[in-house]
């Protein structure tokens, strides 16, 4: 059986309740690793350095870009977004399923680098529902949100790359439903590769001291 790691990307609609749902995954089950983005946006009330994001100027940004700091980067309403590189590649290392709370360009990208990546993409039940959560929240401008709303437009079409779609109509169940596709998606053959070998071979070996 092989217990590596798995990278597994969450994206959803801004609103969708993805980080709620990634930080209750993250709090009743052991195996995840959350991975922390850089971002140039500001920080929002409550939200902490090097806790929600590591929040940087577009120098720093650029800078590590420069030095293939980031496995993907893009670009989301105005300010720049990336997975830092070397939390990833330790964990995966260590058996954990790295978590990238990310949007669908960086998905892709992801997914190019890394084939067994599992995609997951998060949606209320409705378009009404969401633009309902986003100013619930109180933490963009109507302005903001609008943009928002506009760029979930434009990731609608992007879905289908999707492995599974999560819907999120009650918090508690949608975090049991994202563990359950992630355990099983390691049982996926193209994840199970190294033990299909095994196998191949071993059976090789049998059938030849048969005949
Ligand atoms: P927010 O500003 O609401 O925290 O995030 C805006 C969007 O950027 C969300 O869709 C979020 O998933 C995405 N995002 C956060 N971190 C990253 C990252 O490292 N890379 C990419 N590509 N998107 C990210």
């Amino acid at each position: 059986m092989n217990n590596n790691g798995i990278l597994v990307v969450i994206s959803g609609f801004s609103g969708a309740g993805k980080g709620t749902l990634v930080r209750k995954l993250m709090e009743k089950y052991d195996n995840y690793a959350l991975s922390i983005s850089m971002t140039t946006r500001d920080a929002r009330e409550g939200e902490e350095d090097g806790v929600h994001y590591f929040f940087v100027n577009h120098k720093k940004f650029e800078q590590t870009i420069a030095n293939d700091g980031l496995l993907e980067y893009a670009s989301y309403c105005g300010n720049y977004y990336g997975t830092p590189r070397e939390y990833v590649e330790k964990q995966i290392a260590a058996g954990k399923d790295v978590i990238l709370e990310i949007e669908v360009q960086g998905a892709l990208q992801i997914k190019k680098k890394f084939p067994n990546t599992l995609l997951l993409f998060v949606t209320p039940p409705s378009a009404k529902e969401l633009a309902q959560r986003l100013r619930d929240r109180h933490t963009e401008t109507d302005e903001q949100i609008a943009g928002r709303l506009s760029r979930a437009t434009e990731e609608v079409e992007w879905i289908s790359k999707y492995d599974f779609l999560v819907i999120n109509d009650d918090i508690e169940r949608s975090v049991d439903r994202l563990n359950d596709i992630i355990v099983a998606a390691h049982n996926v053959p193209i994840r199970q590769q190294e033990m299909i070998n095994e196998i191949k071979k071993d059976l090789e070996v049998m059938t030849k001291g048969e005949l």
